[in-house]
């Protein structure tokens, strides 16, 4: 590379607060996060939602489908994208490839929704990994989003609640397996939620039982109420069992 062409990528990197490359794709670009065709794919979650989960639907609507008698744990949830190709990319390096440092960015992303659907808790917490996970891992990327979202907002991080049991991956488990599967997974501290409102934070919403389950146990522990956030959802759910 030129000197000159080092010298306009410094200067490009502290005009525009951008890395060299495009976040999903890797192709060069001049600002932001994300190249121009990527984000034609990266779908932010707007006015047409289900008001009760917060996922992508075809129209505003007041439950969707998979809200109808399910997923009634949580108050209210919201997510900033859909997750689809190339975001979902960049989620799973994010979760299982060491690429913490998007933590900040999602986060400011979900502090945006956190402002404008009112979310504001008394304590925020996330979804947590049994600590042999994480050790494994090296970190828990919920509690990344939950730290930085903390620290925006100003609203004071807890760790409510701990995962006590390990349970297989969920991803190709039907919802009626996953809520089974959960059970006794989670151990919760009363006294921490016990008459606050709480915002809980996960990465990905898909059928919702992980976040309904933890939300059931906080609110069984006295919490008011609870907001989830995650930062993105799975709008299609397969067919649940
Ligand atoms: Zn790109
Ligand atoms: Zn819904």
């Amino acid at each position: 590379m030129s000197k000159f062409k080092n010298a306009y990528n410094l200067i490009k990197r502290s005009l525009f607060n951008t890395g060299w490359t495009c976040n999903a794709c890797g192709r060069e670009i001049f600002s932001g996060y994300f190249c121009d065709e990527c984000l034609k794919n990266i779908v932010k979650i707007g006015e047409n939602k289900c008001l009760h989960c917060g996922r992508q639907a075809p129209y505003k609507t007041e439950y969707c489908d998979s809200c109808i008698e399910k997923n009634i744990g949580f108050d209210v949830a919201r997510s900033v994208y859909e997750y689809t190709h190339p975001l979902s990319i960049v989620i799973q390096n994010f979760k299982y490839n060491n690429a913490r440092y998007h933590a900040e960015f999602f986060a400011r992303e979900m502090f945006e929704v956190y402002k404008a659907e009112k979310l504001s808790s008394d304590i925020v917490t996330f979804v947590p990994m049994h600590q042999n996970r994480e050790q494994k891992r090296g970190y828990n990327q919920a509690r990344l989003l939950a730290e930085e979202l903390s620290k925006l907002s100003g609203v004071k991080l807890e760790e409510c609640a701990t995962k006590i049991k390990e349970t297989e991956n969920q991803a190709n488990l039907s919802m009626s397996e996953r809520v089974k599967n959960l059970k006794g997974t989670f151990k919760v501290d009363g006294k921490l939620v016990k008459g606050k409102s709480v915002l809980l934070i996960d990465d990905v919403l898909t059928t919702g039982s992980t976040v309904d389950v933890l939300s059931t146990a906080f609110k069984k522990a006295g919490a008011v109420k609870v907001s989830v956030l995650t930062l993105a959802s799975v709008s299609k759910i397969v067919k649940q069992h």
